[in-house]
């Protein structure tokens, strides 16, 4: 599992669409008045030309991932509809190259997205949320992607682009249920781990059952020590695979903490 990254708690609220300005006309027409006089740009007789330089077009403005990611959480957190999500999240997401019709599609997908029932009471609970939250962008973002590939596909062979989104939608739908249950295994662990801070404090140590279907990351983990408050790279006990046997335990001293 991957850390979260730093400072990346997600803003409150959506904020309406910045109204865009109308491009002013008149800096446009200043470099024509800054040309050079001739004089200068003429070489000296008998040598070439110095190579002019292409046209100075500036190149597009890259659409930083993080941008895009909070923009989703912005809207996800405030979508009531399927529809009233698409339109919020439009015009950023053709920008970033996904059509109206796919993100349609996952609009609709992402609004049978359970709410976490939890409100996040402890610590760990409280960093979960956050976690999942951003696990959630993530997947919206990734999922568009992939049934706009579906849609570019289906298009430039000229097949049905309607039954190509619904196949595509079908495959995200078990991707989608796979991140709900990760999700939900999230909260459950960090609820164990609040549990256990409540106990013995915030530092506590990770416990692995060993035997010969112990993972190599539980393995390793196994004896160090962990905050309650944040969770390792690696994720709490409880979540680093589909199985993980790993519970939280009172802390050992002079055990290393993980990432
Ligand atoms: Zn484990």
């Amino acid at each position: 599992m991957q850390a979260p990254p730093s400072g990346g708690s997600p803003p409150p609220q959506q904020a309406p669409p910045p109204k865009r300005k109308r491009p002013r006309r008149k800096p446009a027409k200043k470099p024509a008045a800054q040309k050079p006089p001739p004089a200068q740009q003429q070489p000296p007789p008998g040598q070439q030309p110095p190579p002019q330089p292409p046209p100075a077009a500036p190149p597009p403005a890259a659409l930083a991932p993080a941008t895009l990611i909070a923009a989703i959480i912005a809207a996800l957190s405030v979508a009531v509809t399927a529809a009233g999500l698409a339109v919020a999240l439009a015009k950023i997401m053709k920008a970033a190259g996904i059509g109206y019709l796919a993100l349609r599609a996952v609009c609709i997908l992402m609004m049978s997205w359970p709410e976490s029932p939890l409100e996040g009471t402890g610590p760990a609970q409280r960093a979960i949320i956050r976690v999942n939250t951003l696990r959630r962008a993530q997947f919206f973002l990734a999922a568009c992607k992939r049934v706009q590939v579906a849609v570019v596909d289906a298009r430039s062979h000229g097949g049905p682009i309607r039954q190509a989104v619904r196949d595509a939608l079908a495959t995200e739908r078990r991707y989608m249920t796979l991140h709900v249950n990760a999700s939900t295994r999230r909260v459950t662990a960090a609820t164990t781990v609040d549990g256990a801070s409540e106990a013995y404090g915030p530092l506590l140590s990770w416990n692995a059952v060993m035997d010969a279907r112990t993972t190599a990351e539980c393995r390793a983990a196994d004896g160090k020590s962990f905050y309650a408050t944040r969770p390792p790279a690696i994720g709490y006990p409880g979540t680093v695979h589909p199985h993980c046997r790993c519970t939280p335990g009172p802390p050992r001293p002079g055990a290393a903490i993980l990432p």
